[in-house]
């Protein structure tokens, strides 16, 4: 049905990228979500984008490789219509500080976080060029803005994210296709399990006092999907922190 949209969601089983899977089904998304192999989480989500009655399928890919991420678009295209949403949310952490980081975290980091949305973009952008429309919103970070210490890697990685956002967006304009990005702050998921809330020396960092939730990311994301003039924008989900 040519009125159906699929939005793609790499990192969709869990945390910030499920809720983004869930919040698109809502509005009536068909969703694809990539994750790296935590089969249970993605199933679970696929179950509850269904019970929102849109078709939902997870697709087991290193977002990192190249030829992983060319293979799973293909068979994404083959099982969904009408691709219009790319979501690059995956992500990981591989903390350190730089005088002792291991050049494989380094590689791990940027690999998954900045090749692995250069990858996506790379495989969906001829197909968003084809049906003269889409939409991108890549999953920065604050550490990327204002740099974090003990997180170069990453720091880079989201950086980069920034920069790559800023230029496929000056590229696909003329074709219709939007990019932006979202820089979240703290947001509660896996990744932050280790940070809490009694740590009052983070919560002072914080001008609106508490960390995120994986809801306030989602909100941001939708909003960017559903603006047409609105690119090579990067919105802050921070409370403030980097302001
Ligand atoms: P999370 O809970 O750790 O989830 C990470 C997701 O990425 C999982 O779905 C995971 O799949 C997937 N993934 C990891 N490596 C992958 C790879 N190589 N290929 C494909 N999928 C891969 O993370 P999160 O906190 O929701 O973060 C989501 C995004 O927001 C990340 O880009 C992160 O850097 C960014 N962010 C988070 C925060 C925060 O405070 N949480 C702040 C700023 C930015 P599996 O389930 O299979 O492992």
């Amino acid at each position: 049905m040519a009125d159906r949209k699929t939005a793609i969601v790499t990192g969709g089983s869990r945390g910030i990228g499920r809720e983004v899977a869930l919040r698109l089904a809502d509005l009536g998304y068909d969703i694809a979500i990539v994750y790296i192999g935590d089969e249970n989480e993605a199933k679970e989500t696929v179950a509850d984008c269904e019970k929102k009655g849109v078709k939902a399928k997870s697709y087991i890919c290193n977002v990192a490789s190249f030829e992983d991420t060319k293979a799973t678009v293909a068979e994404i295209r083959k099982d969904f219509e009408n691709i219009f949403a790319l979501v690059n949310n995956a992500g990981i952490t591989r903390d350190g500080l730089i005088a002792f980081m291991k050049e494989e975290d380094w590689d791990s980091v940027l690999s998954v976080n900045l090749k692995g949305a250069f990858n996506m973009i790379r495989h969906t952008a001829g197909l968003f060029i084809r049906n003269k429309g889409g939409r991108i919103v890549n999953i920065s970070s604050v550490s990327g803005l204002m740099g974090n210490a003990g997180q170069a890697n990453y720091s880079a990685s989201k950086a980069g994210v920034v920069g790559l956002t800023k230029a496929t967006a000056r590229e696909l304009a003329p074709k219709g296709i939007t990019c932006n990005a979202v820089a979240p702050g703290f947001i509660r998921t896996d990744m932050t399990k280790n940070i809490t809330e009694d740590n009052s020396e983070l919560l002072r960092t914080i001008p609106l006092g508490k960390m995120g939730e994986v809801s306030d990311v989602a909100a941001a994301v939708v909003f960017l999907l559903s603006s047409p003039y609105i690119t090579g924008e990067v919105l802050r989900v921070d409370g403030g922190i980097a302001m």
